[in-house]
């Protein structure tokens, strides 16, 4: 079975993360995040978005989305999202969970992206005690759907969320996919644009087992280290996870494996859309590709021993990594011409 482009996470770790490992993996230091690495990690975040932020790891794009919206959110509050959101399809309640209660209202949108006129109309829609009171706004960049907002995009849906007291969450579990796919700063599509808190992505990316969770609203992040504590969510042999990200954010590592998925993603859409009878379904912003492809053409693709799934867009998703090649991408569309 051929697992490349089934999902970003069935990469192996990115040689940059493996070698950076590798070098921290002598001597003793201290644990819990108390160690000189960390400390260069958390600055590095800090220089890489310009901005004063506190910045915090944990092991999963879960935990770091269901305790950042946790920061915002208490049991009778609401988060407002996109259908496609991995907090609402795909999260196993992690967010009411550690909120307590909070729940997830769904607003419209087109290719993965939340409408402002659609937000407006849910926050307004009710007010009064018998409903839980809206208090975020969670968007993921890159979307769901492999779509990328534009800062410009952004923009109105802080502003909305913060005329009315809400606070804007990004789920970036690709943040440097969007960001590689828009010629902006780390800053322009977060803060700048109104963003108060990114879960960012590192496993996804190439890394191991890390997620940074980064307030650029340092008021929310108040309590975060105790309930990251409590979530089993510190790491102990935190320098580990840090050397990582020092690595990733101060060379141009991010931008070249970011860059590769989207390239090869577009690659893949063009290579696809040349064949007869299939569609591609969503604009390729990022490193994910839906297209719908002839029944003959997917099960051919299967029997020649290709995984891929189909369970969100309403087609088959195709999602290339740091790890995906030019041959990959050529040998898949060589087996769907030859499925037909
Ligand atoms: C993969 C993913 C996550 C994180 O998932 P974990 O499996 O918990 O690490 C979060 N959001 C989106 C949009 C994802 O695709």
């Amino acid at each position: 079975m051929n697992f490349t482009f089934a999902s970003d996470n069935t990469s192996a770790i990115c040689p940059d993360a493996w070698q950076a490992l590798e070098a921290a993996n002598s001597g003793c230091e201290p644990s819990y995040g108390d160690d000189a690495l960390t400390r260069g990690a958390c600055e590095a975040f800090r220089r890489f978005f310009d901005a004063e932020c506190e910045v915090f790891f944990v092991f999963s794009g879960t935990a770091a989305n269901a305790l950042s919206l946790a920061s915002i959110c208490a049991g009778h509050h609401s988060i407002i999202a996109a259908e496609e959101s991995h907090c609402e399809q795909d999260e196993c309640g992690a967010p009411a969970f550690f909120t307590h209660g909070a729940r997830i209202l769904i607003a419209g949108g087109q290719h993965g992206k939340l409408d402002p006129g659609e937000v407006s109309r849910l926050i307004a829609r009710r007010t009064d005690v018998h409903f839980h009171k809206p208090r975020a706004i969670s968007i993921s960049n890159s979307t769901e759907l492999g779509t990328v907002y534009r800062p410009d995009e952004i923009k109105p849906l802080a502003d909305l969320a913060h005329a009315h007291g809400l606070a804007l969450h990004v789920d970036g579990a690709r943040f440097f996919n969007a960001l590689a796919s828009r010629s902006c700063t780390p800053a322009d599509l977060t803060w700048r644009a109104g963003v108060d808190v990114l879960s960012c992505g590192g496993t996804k990316l190439g890394m191991a087992f890390t997620e940074a969770v980064v307030f650029f609203n340092r008021d929310l992040a108040a309590d975060f280290a105790w309930r990251r504590k409590q979530a089993g969510q510190l790491c102990s042999k935190m320098r580990f996870i840090s050397a990582q990200w020092l690595r990733i954010l101060t060379t141009d590592a991010w931008r070249r494996h970011a860059e590769n998925g989207n390239t090869l993603a577009r690659e893949l859409a063009e290579g696809l859309g040349r064949l007869p009878g299939v569609e591609i379904l969503q604009p390729v912003d990022a490193n994910a590709v839906f297209a719908r492809l002839p029944d003959r053409m997917k099960s051919g693709l299967k029997q020649r021993g290709w995984k891929f799934y189909g369970f969100i867009g309403g087609g088959s998703r195709l999602m290339c990594s740091w790890q995906t090649t030019k041959q990959d991408v050529e040998a898949f569309v060589a087996d769907a011409r030859a499925s037909l």
